[in-house]
């Protein structure tokens, strides 16, 4: 198995000084990846050309030449990222045989910075779902104990950074789909603010929630992914013109600071009893290091989730017409006019969830119901920045459960939709918001099985949220 080196730092040092290669590094994460091909992490592995590109690498290295960044990384990505030249499905019947005909800024900027794509990573189809198994290639199981889901949408990225079949991952998070497997992976994952890294070439889902994040093993490297792949792009008009954080700036945070919790999720029955002790652990070490740390109850919790789900369905439904059998994607071979290929395409085209959510963002677009909802929702979302506004301006930080229970048993909540829609209610608050979040591993339970802990904070702040995540960590 392939060195788990925490830091890419620690790589680093080690292809300066020769004593890891970056060809080395790329044939033990294949062996990795091999080996654990039951896992189903990747929809696709590009090994040939990681090699490839790893060989020229460390000939570059070994002449002194100059490298990125990111030189010798090995990442896999999301199965809804564009990379030129690389299927991308969306995990998607409706995708499955297309060719990325440009690569994402995201894509292009790791590139740049001399990493290494090693593969696509499974996930929920258009990433929608919270267990990766609404993938049309099949769940993705947890490298801590194989009848449990790897969390989702970003399953396969968390899993494949857990699992040591590469260093780091991206995923996408609209709802939390980067935090919430991260936490049932024992990982770190990072959902910046919205606005701060391109879509451009990220297939779309929920155009005002998805914001690309990375997966890794330690904040610092979330720190230089994020460094490398947010900030303005031409592509991309919702991107923010703020200053970007540099990696290199990322110092453990050693001042005081004032944090709320959710009293909720210390309260509510629905929350397992192991996060709730592993909350209450944390809460106890911060007002021993001296944090002020204080119970708040939102005031909105119950409009959450229904908030999310409203928008978040309209949004697909709108973004999802494209997938019409005409464009691209898969076109039904039953279809024998105009109005059977859209039909025939999109009905064997999408899967079970997929079609449900349009259908259902389609309702709530529909001209009796959009004032009763999708009007309404907008507001409703407009409250939950404010009020979370109000709680950021007396706090620096929320601290809640990444998720209300850690991972669970494969096939488990697949049969109720709304089971899983519950799921999410503490990361959406963040992508209702629109503002930065994290979740950090913050030990196992008694079965072994990893537990998350979010940090959430203001808007552009993802300075102070590394910092104060690198000090965490050690707690
Ligand atoms: N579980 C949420 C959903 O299904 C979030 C997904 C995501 O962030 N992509 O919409």
């Amino acid at each position: 198995m392939a060195k788990n080196y925490h830091s890419y730092s620690d790589i680093k040092s080690g292809l300066i000084s020769g004593e890891v290669s970056v060809e080395q590094l790329v044939k033990d994460y294949l062996q990795q990846i091999n080996a654990n091909t039951h896992l189903n992490v990747f929809n696709e592995v590009f090994g040939d050309e990681a090699l490839a590109n790893a060989r020229a690498l460390d000939t570059r290295l070994q002449n002194n030449e100059p490298v990125g960044k990111l030189a010798g990384m090995v990442i896999g990505i999301k199965d809804n990222i564009c990379y030129k030249g690389h299927k991308v499905t969306a995990s998607s019947k409706i995708l499955e045989n297309f060719t990325s005909i440009y690569s994402s800024t995201i894509v292009e900027r790791m590139l740049a910075e001399d990493a290494i794509i090693i593969g696509r990573c499974n996930c929920d189809e258009f990433a929608m779902g919270a267990a990766n198994e609404n993938s049309y290639f099949g769940p993705v199981k947890n490298f801590a104990d194989e009848t449990r889901v790897g969390g989702g949408s970003s399953g396969g990225s968390a899993v494949a950074v857990q699992a040591g079949m590469c260093h780091a991952a991206i995923g996408t998070d609209t709802g939390g789909s980067v935090r919430q497997p991260a936490s049932f992976c024992g990982v770190v994952g990072l959902k910046p603010t919205y606005g701060r890294i391109s879509r451009h070439g990220i297939i779309s889902y929920a155009s005002s929630f998805d914001q690309v994040g990375p997966i890794t093993r330690s904040v610092e490297d979330a720190a230089l992914l994020f460094e490398v792949m947010a900030g303005p792009d031409e592509y991309d008009t919702t991107l923010a013109h703020e200053p970007v954080p540099q990696a290199a700036g990322l110092k453990k945070e050693t001042g005081k600071k004032r944090i709320a919790y959710l009293q909720e999720a210390i309260s509510s029955p629905g929350v397992d009893a192991d996060v709730k002790a592993t909350l209450t652990a944390y809460i106890d070490k911060l007002r021993a290091d001296g944090h002020t740390v204080k119970p708040i109850s939102f005031e909105l919790p119950d409009y959450l989730v229904p908030t999310y789900y409203i928008l978040a369905m309209a949004e697909a439904s709108s973004n999802l017409a494209r997938y019409d059998g005409v464009h691209y994607g898969y076109r039904s071979p039953n279809a024998t006019d105009l109005v059977t290929t859209y039909k025939k395409s999109r009905s064997e085209g999408f899967g079970k969830e997929v079609k449900r959510r349009i259908m259902l963002g389609t309702f709530v677009l529909s001209a009796g119901y959009y004032d009763a909802y999708y009007a309404k929702a907008q507001k409703v979302r407009r409250l939950i920045q404010d009020k979370t506004n109000e709680v950021l301006d007396e706090f620096d930080f929320i601290l809640t459960p990444t998720a209300p229970e850690p991972a669970f048993a494969l096939g488990l909540k697949e049969k109720d939709p709304v089971v899983t829609y519950l799921y999410d209610i503490f990361t959406v608050q963040a992508s209702l918001a629109g503002m930065p979040a994290i979740s950090l591993p913050a030990g196992n339970n008694s079965k072994g099985l990893p537990l998350g802990l979010q940090l959430l904070t203001k808007k552009f702040a993802e300075k102070e949220l590394l910092n104060f995540s690198e000090y965490f960590l050690e707690l």
